[in-house]
């Protein structure tokens, strides 16, 4: 199943949720008296109503997102705030329903790629950081680049030497962290922009919800090798991304 179907089918068993709740509560209302029921009734019913419009419309600007690419200012901000708003309710019901939750990460990430790149932005490259993580170093290799990505000695067993001659084309920043920790501390160092990150899905997802209110390209890795060995990336749509940022292409 493509990962937006899948998106959309857990956002449709929350509605089926809400919408079993909502039955239920009236009910209960229609069956009492109390004052007091009935005021919690009124209320449940019209929160639990306005998850159910905002949920559909979710789908609605999610199929409008991936086949016509086209939303406007308000559309984009709806989905990019309801969609990160319900994430963490989405991932809960993909471990119950055994959903795939790597679609469901990967999901996250194209909704928010193609938000950031439904924008007009052009950055100096000073303004822009491209992330990568450490498994994308040959694992054998004795040069320490997470201080300095400089440090590689552009042998080729690895594509980090590919990564540093982009940063050479287009003079921005690139750095190399072990996890959240020394990410975060190159946000800090940097002060960028904007961000070109190179994760697996799950690090992608909650390192794009961890910086909210900063644009990230997320790019996944490839895996040839398992998780977190070896890791591969695409130069290809890495350097689309910078040039998305850069250039406004
Ligand atoms: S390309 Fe650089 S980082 Fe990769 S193995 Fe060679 S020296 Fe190490």
């Amino acid at each position: 199943m493509k990962e937006e179907k899948s998106f959309i089918l857990v956002l449709s068993y929350i509605v089926l949720i809400t919408l079993a709740i909502l039955i239920s509560s009236l009910y209960i209302g229609f069956t009492n008296n109390t004052t007091l029921i009935n005021s919690i009734i009124l209320l449940v019913t019209f929160v639990f109503s306005l998850v159910i419009i905002n949920i559909l419309l979710i789908i609605i600007l999610i199929i409008k997102l991936f086949k016509k690419n086209n939303l406007n200012n308000i559309e984009s901000k709806i989905l990019y705030y309801s969609v990160s708003l319900y994430y963490p309710l989405v991932l809960t019901i993909t471990k119950i329903t055994k959903i795939d939750k790597n679609k469901i990460r990967l999901i996250y990430t194209k909704i928010n790629n193609l938000l950031i790149q439904s924008k007009n932005v052009k950055l100096k490259p000073e303004e822009l950081l491209i992330l990568l993580p450490h498994c994308l170093q040959w694992s054998e290799c004795q040069f320490k680049i997470t201080n300095d990505i400089d440090n590689c000695r552009k042998c080729g067993k690895c594509d980090i030497h590919k990564i540093i001659e982009l940063k050479d084309k287009y003079d921005v920043n690139v750095a190399v962290a072990t996890g959240g920790t020394l990410a975060r501390k190159w946000i800090k160092e940097t002060k960028p922009k904007a961000i070109v990150a190179v994760a697996c899905e799950r690090d992608l997802s909650s390192g794009i919800s961890d910086v909210r209110g900063l644009p990230v390209i997320g790019v996944v890795n490839d895996r040839p090798n398992g998780p977190c060995i070896n890791t591969k990336v695409s130069i290809e749509k890495l350097e689309d991304a910078i040039k998305f940022f850069i250039k406004g292409e």
